[in-house]
């Protein structure tokens, strides 16, 4: 096996690296030393080192199938919270170019542009006809 313990690559070679779990984790202690921070609660930047620590341990650990299984186990854990705050953001920006309509008679969801008026839309599902106002074109 060739030596190659030279610089910054030799020394990460076989190691960990950043992953979403060290991210989070030393994203969370910068959380804690703000809080700190602010209210003057000291015990709480042991809990920030504390957080620090277990993040650069992962980063530099070279048992990469624990720190893979780890991982794997907080994407999973966490899965439909991200989930769920991508779709929100994603909702919020759709809300100011699109308006939901309920078909009246299937109540099938009706996704329209805003800014159109009074308008016919026709169910997709139920082919029925009714005219809804999306607004008023503003700015
Ligand atoms: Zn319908």
């Amino acid at each position: 096996m060739a030596k190659r313990d030279n610089g910054i690559h030799g020394f990460m070679g076989g190691r960990n690296g950043f992953d979403n779990l060290s991210r989070i984790l030393l994203f969370v202690a910068l959380g804690v030393f703000i809080l700190t921070a602010l209210f003057r609660i000291w015990a709480l930047a042991v809990l920030g080192g504390i957080l620090i620590a277990i993040a650069l341990f992962r980063v530099f650990s070279k048992n990469l199938s624990r720190r893979y299984a780890e991982n794997q186990t907080y994407m999973q854990l966490t899965g439909n919270a991200r989930g769920y705050v991508h779709r929100f953001y994603l909702r919020r920006k759709d809300k100011k170019t699109h308006k939901i309509f309920r078909c009246p008679n299937c109540s099938q969801k009706i996704r329209v542009p805003r800014g159109k008026g009074d308008i016919k839309i026709k169910c997709p599902s139920c082919r029925i006809e009714f005219v809804q106002n999306t607004g008023t074109e503003k700015k």
